[in-house]
């Protein structure tokens, strides 16, 4: 396990001129009572991907509130990371070729990590399945442990979620994304919606200069419609299935597309697809295949704020980070209705929904020629996430369960 040192923190009291001064003085009454008291987030990557996201702006706002919060991240080996992520698509509901050593490897990855730290604050929460088994290292009943979920388990595998759910089973409670990912459990179940941080330098403001530099590096033409797929290369977000949409738009629109993506160091999937996609979008000048670095938060920013339209087209999601993200930006969104999408994307009022690549195209094409609506879906999608889907709002729910379990 290795301590993480996030990237950048912005005080509390920045956030009072979006949210107003009343927001930020409830935080700090909630978090009186828990002042000096210890917080622990453990999960498996420091950067790529929503919860490390999370994790970098929730971890310095929580010790500005005067709680001892650390957050750790697992270490594995790629045989580790290739059994998670064959679980984590199980997990989804995908095909799983059940391997006996799989499970092996998941425990004696565990246990390392597990002997490598204490875990001694009042609050853990452990995030995801990789780290799950770590509940080994409770032997007493002191503190308070918490399994957060952030990926759709409505339909798992039952081989891959009966191994886990042993572990799971001896938490004192599970966060879940949405209400439909949760489980039968034998304890109490929360809804934390995950959020993004307005003020982070993946969502603030930006000078329309440095918009037009990202994409002048990228040679991407900014007169034409750009349409972005952000997103790790990974099968569930179905990369190839974007192209074939772009390629329906194409036959209608001059546009182009852009799918950008870093790895997660918990993802080794990541080469395989993007060999794919290379292969599908070979020969059109105007599709653009970003490989970008995996912290590049700035030009995550600046592609998202310099499209005509946002796809996310996953076939499965946890919350789709992506897509808050895009909203906040007063994006029109064309997004997959699967996992925790339609929370965020209310169908023809914050984005359009789709459930198959000629659907995707149908919205895009739909969009593309009624200005006037994207505009409109993109002012109601930033309000919505103004509403439901911030940074402190996760922090406050944090807040509320810490001082629930402390009253338990
Ligand atoms: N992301 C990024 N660079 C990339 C691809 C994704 O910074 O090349 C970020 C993206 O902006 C979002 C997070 O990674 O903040 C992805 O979270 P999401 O919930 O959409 O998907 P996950 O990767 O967790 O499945």
């Amino acid at each position: 396990m290795t301590e993480v040192q996030v990237a950048s923190r912005v005080p509390l009291d920045d956030y009072a001129s979006l949210l107003g001064t009343g927001e930020i003085d409830e935080l700090r009454a909630l978090a009186k009572p828990l002042r000096g008291r210890s917080a622990q987030m453990v999960n498996s990557t420091a950067v790529g991907g929503g919860v490390a996201e999370i994790l970098n702006r929730l971890v310095p706002l929580t010790e500005e509130l005067d709680i001892k919060i650390r957050w750790d991240v697992m270490t594995g080996g790629n045989d580790f990371f290739e059994v998670t992520k064959a679980f984590h698509n199980a997990l989804h509901g995908g095909p799983y070729h059940s391997r006996s050593e799989d499970f092996d490897i998941f425990l004696a990855y565990n246990e390392q990590n597990r002997a490598r730290m204490a875990f001694d604050a009042e609050f853990t929460v452990i995030h995801d399945p990789q780290p799950a088994a770590l509940v080994d290292a409770r032997n007493d009943r002191s503190g308070h442990w918490i399994w957060r979920c952030h990926i759709d388990l409505s339909h798992p595998n039952s081989e891959v979620w009966n191994f886990l759910e042993r572990f799971v089973s001896r938490y004192d409670g599970a966060i879940f994304s949405s209400p439909e990912f949760s489980r039968q459990l034998p304890f109490p179940q929360y809804l934390f919606y995950p959020s993004i941080d307005p003020l982070s330098e993946k969502n603030r403001d930006l000078d329309p200069e440095f918009i037009a530099l990202v994409l002048s590096r990228f040679q991407i033409d900014p007169l034409r419609p750009i349409l972005t797929q952000i997103s790790r290369f990974d099968r569930l977000k179905d990369p190839v299935g974007v192209i074939r949409a772009y390629r329906i738009v194409k036959r209608y629109f001059d546009c182009q597309l852009v799918l950008a993506g870093g790895g997660a160091a918990d993802d080794p999937e990541g080469a395989g697809v993007l060999n794919d996609v290379r292969r599908e979008a070979h020969g059109d000048p105007d599709i653009y295949v970003l490989e970008l670095p995996t912290w590049a938060p700035l030009e995550v920013n600046a592609l998202q704020r310099a499209s005509t339209i946002v796809i996310q087209k996953s076939l499965r999601e946890g919350f789709g980070l992506t897509v808050a993200e895009a909203l906040w930006k007063k994006k029109p969104v064309v997004a997959s209705a699967v996992g925790g999408i339609p929370v965020q994307v209310i169908h023809k009022h914050t984005g359009m929904l789709a459930h198959s690549i000629e659907g995707t195209a149908y919205q895009i094409r739909f969009l593309l020629s009624h200005p006037e609506i994207a505009a409109k879906l993109g002012e109601n999608g930033h309000q919505h996430v103004k509403e439901n889907f911030l940074i402190t709002q996760n922090l406050k729910n944090y807040l509320v369960l810490f001082l629930t379990l402390a009253g338990s």
